[in-house]
């Protein structure tokens, strides 16, 4: 088949494209309108104005107030922000050094864990998950001591897509008066983020995966969560979060987010439709192929997949060469090194979880787009095998 004129990107949960809209809602505040929202002048003003309004838009999206909301410069640096500020202040108090998260979550969570264990004297609990990389809610409630000072579950996770039971995990939280994160990076634009209704007390996002800008975030703190902040300097943000503000970033991340819920049910319905195609056409054209992460319970546009006996990188450079832009949603770059922390935690063989595909649809994709990847991928996947040591082993 001949290689399409445009790529075909299939990778929005890696990042999006910055909407139009979301760009021109921006520009004035990098040029005529660039004043520092902490100067008292006009302009300062102005810019202050516009952060403000931002952080209303996000809080009614949140169902939250506007001081409750946080601007940060990524999704990183509020889930940083989230377990460090909290852990820190809870240890300050003598509540305890005792947390629980799962063993699922992003690096800007898991790391950050791993660094208040090896040098913070923190211990961490870090939850399993079934097959599907679900997290059961009980095995929160059981995990939980009277030295207990944060739990922080993912509300969908960036690898396989599988969408978490927040609001129970949060009840269960709360039932026993420990402050609750999540990690809504993925959710963002796509699922509700009532605050309550999640029954969470630190939500974090970031615009770039909601067709807003690179380089802006946002933390969600409920009134009254012990917080420690970690970057010190001015008192930005309510003495939270120092640091010159990034307006235009802020109110690009705002418009997008407004963007995306106004128009969440329609895009949610033609990318879920999309994202079956895809799969059941995968699942029907490549034999020894397995979906990853749950079949229902999973973000609109998230079809992963472990495929037997090849590497997911081989399988990455052969889609890039017909235009096809897509993950092998591990943080590896090389079989070498261990596959996707994810995956193994799912029970996934390591042999197997090096062979991981993960192709995230967004807004432009097309039915088009599906029937080309469709059309190409079990041809690259059968090259890739008759080339394989394990495959013809396996004969
Ligand atoms: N958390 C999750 C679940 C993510 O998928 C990502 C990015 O991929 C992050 C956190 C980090 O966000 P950022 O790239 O804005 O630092």
């Amino acid at each position: 088949m001949e290689k399409p004129k445009k790529v075909i990107y299939l990778d929005h949960a890696a990042t999006t494209a910055v909407d139009p809209r979301v760009m021109e809602a921006m520009l004035p505040y990098w040029t005529e309108r660039y004043g520092n929202a902490s100067s008292i002048y006009s302009l300062g003003r102005e810019a202050a104005r516009a952060m403000e309004e931002a952080r209303k838009t996000v809080a009614d999206i949140l169902n939250c107030e506007p001081k409750e909301i946080i601007f940060t410069s990524c999704g990183s640096e509020s889930d940083n922000l989230a377990v460090r500020g909290v852990a820190f202040a809870q240890q300050h108090r003598g509540k305890g050094n005792h947390i629980i998260t799962s063993s699922i979550e992003h690096h800007a969570i898991g790391h950050t864990c791993e660094q208040l264990e090896k040098y913070f004297g923190f211990e961490v609990t870090y939850l399993p998950v079934d097959k599907y990389a679900m997290v059961d809610p009980e095995d929160v409630r059981r995990a939980i001591r009277d030295d207990t000072v944060l739990i922080s579950v993912m509300a969908a996770n960036n690898e396989v897509g599988t969408i978490q039971p927040i609001a129970e995990i949060g009840k269960i939280a709360h039932e026993h008066g420990i402050p609750f994160h999540t990690d809504a990076v993925q959710a963002g634009g796509t699922l509700p983020l009532n605050v309550d209704e999640l029954h969470v007390d630190l939500l974090s996002l970031s615009a770039h995966k909601f067709y807003g800008p690179k380089g802006v975030g946002v933390l969600y703190v409920r009134k009254g969560t012990p917080l420690l902040p970690i970057q010190t300097g001015g008192g930005h943000e309510r003495q939270r979060r120092a640091g010159t503000e990034n307006v235009a970033g802020i109110v690009g991340l705002a418009t997008a987010l407004k963007l995306a819920y106004d128009h969440a049910e329609e895009n949610n319905a033609r990318i879920t439709a999309l994202r079956e195609r895809l799969i059941q056409g995968v699942l029907e054209r490549i034999p020894e192929v397995q979906l990853t992460g749950h079949p229902t319970q999973r973000l609109p546009n998230n079809a992963s997949f472990a495929f037997k006996y090849i590497e997911g990188e081989s399988i990455l450079l052969n889609l890039d060469m017909l235009g096809i832009c897509a993950s092998s949603g591990s943080a590896c770059t090389s079989a070498s090194l261990e596959p996707s922390h994810v995956l193994l935690a799912m029970g996934i063989p390591a042999e197997e979880a090096h062979g991981s595909l993960r192709l995230t649809l967004g807004n432009e994709n097309t039915e088009e787009d599906v029937d080309y990847v469709l059309e190409v991928l079990p041809g690259i996947v059968e090259k890739l095998r008759m080339m394989s040591p394990l495959y013809q082993g396996a004969r």
